[in-house]
């Protein structure tokens, strides 16, 4: 049986898979994706109904192609995301296979190169790229027992209010995808509960320009990596109805019962951390920061942009925030659903190859493993913060084929001695 052979295999053709495709043809590196589903496929089917791009199209996308026919600063919704990721691949004609799976990858003992087998058959590969996400498997704390009184589904699940039982619903997580997900149950008219972990908060539009622009000229999306000893703290934003700051006391204002992080289950009732008032005050303190920096930058650029003040004044304290409850009971409060958005693990089992450490977390420097020939593209903060949005990726998937390309340099030099050898043949 003859064993199809690439010089570089990409795992996933999402934005990542796609973004490597196109710096790779730039190379003239020969090279195939695989994608278990379809181009995009989280954008089709990992996320809920409504949900719209956290960034406007002007900037949520590659360098060169804009989201035709639709405004810049609108922000896409996730079906328009999907259609011009595809047509990207068109564009480039990125040589997908979609519907292909693999499932393992593995060094070829005593020379260069992987076998690496798939629901398609067996590939030879010189490079395999893991382009598989970020946010590739739901995880739920152990919190809730799976037999409580409760359905519980994570956010990945979620699509619409329609789809849960009736009754009140508790939202954990304040990052994007929950603190979004709890304004659309409360807005439907559903008593909702939101759990607000720490969080980042900047202003969606300050001085008449857009988070993302201020991110980018103040560096902030190009922050290298985190500082040992901090934690990753989620940034919450949302490009739902126009795109609004998320502004918990608002959504508080609104109707959101706001608690603290949730803590544990005992007996039907839950208990939440008393954690909300400082959870709340740090994310009002990063974003005061971003307006600091925004300031100082336009002062030292001599910028012609607005001044702002209202953006500094501050809504006043729901009740909720101001006496805080530590322990609801389900039944006495109606919730018949929560929704846990708690984040993704990523899934690397399919890699028999020594790019791990301990954990399981790739070992690499910048995406280039330790393991000679296996790459990674879209881990968090893989060079920076921008690494898993949609325009940092691209500078990243730059990066990794450059460096494939650098490889396969060396890999084809033939010095006098090879010459005289062939000679000698
Ligand atoms: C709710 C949510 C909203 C987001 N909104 C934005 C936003 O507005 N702007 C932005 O820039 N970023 C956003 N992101 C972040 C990021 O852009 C997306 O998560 C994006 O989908 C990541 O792209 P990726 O290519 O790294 O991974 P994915 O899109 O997950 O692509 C990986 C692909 O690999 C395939 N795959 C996995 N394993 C295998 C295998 N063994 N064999 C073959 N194929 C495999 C999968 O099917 C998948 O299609 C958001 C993320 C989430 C979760």
């Amino acid at each position: 049986m003859s064993i199809e052979k690439v010089d570089t295999l990409v795992v996933g053709a999402g934005q990542a898979g796609i973004a490597l495709s196109e710096h790779l043809s730039n190379n003239g590196v020969p090279h195939l994706v695989l994608e278990k589903n379809r181009v995009a496929e989280a954008w089709r089917t990992g996320r809920w109904d409504s949900l719209v791009a956290n960034g406007p199209a002007w900037h949520d996308r590659f360098p060169n192609l804009e989201f035709e026919g639709t405004d810049p600063e609108a922000f896409p919704g996730k079906e328009r995301v999907a259609d011009y990721l595809n047509d990207y691949a068109t564009m480039i004609k990125a040589p997908i296979r979609t519907g292909v799976e693999v499932t393992k990858a593995e060094r070829i003992e005593g020379r260069q190169g992987f076998t690496v087998e798939t629901s398609d058959g067996v590939i030879e590969a010189n490079n395999v790229v893991a382009a598989t996400g970020a946010f590739q498997h739901p995880v739920i704390p152990p919190v809730v027992p799976q037999d409580a009184p409760v359905e519980q589904i994570h956010s990945f699940y979620y699509r619409n209010p329609d789809q849960l039982p009736e009754g009140a619903v508790l939202v954990v997580g304040a990052g994007s995808s929950g603190a979004q997900i709890a304004d659309e149950l409360n807005r439907a008219g559903r008593k909702t509960y939101l759990s607000v972990g720490p969080h980042d908060r900047p202003p969606r539009m300050y001085r008449g320009r857009d988070f993302v622009w201020w991110l980018g000229v103040l560096g902030l999306w190009d922050v290298a990596a985190l500082k040992p000893g901090t934690e990753h703290v989620t940034i919450s934003v949302s490009g739902a109805y126009g795109g609004q700051t998320m502004d918990f006391r608002r959504l508080g204002n609104e109707g959101v019962n706001l608690v603290g992080l949730t803590e544990a289950y005992t007996d039907g009732k839950l208990t939440f951390a008393g954690d909300l008032q400082t959870n709340v005050a740090n994310g009002d303190a990063n974003y005061l920061q971003m307006l600091d920096l925004a300031d100082a930058y336009v002062e030292r650029n001599g910028l012609d942009l607005a001044e702002e003040p209202q953006a500094r004044v501050a809504f006043a304290d729901p009740d909720c925030l101001s006496n805080p409850i530590r322990e609801v009971d389900l039944a006495e409060a109606g919730i018949t659903s929560i929704i846990w958005a708690t984040g993704f693990r990523q899934d690397f089992s399919w890699m028999k190859v020594d790019a791990f450490d301990e954990r399981g977390a790739p070992k690499h420097q910048r995406g280039v493993s330790k393991e000679p020939g296996i790459y990674f593209l879209g881990l968090p903060w893989q060079s920076r913060r921008g690494s898993t949005f949609i325009w940092g990726v691209w500078h990243d998937a730059k990066h990794i084929a450059d460096q494939i390309g650098i490889q396969q340099m060396y890999r084809q030099y033939r010095g006098p001695q090879d010459q005289a050898v062939t000679a000698a043949e």
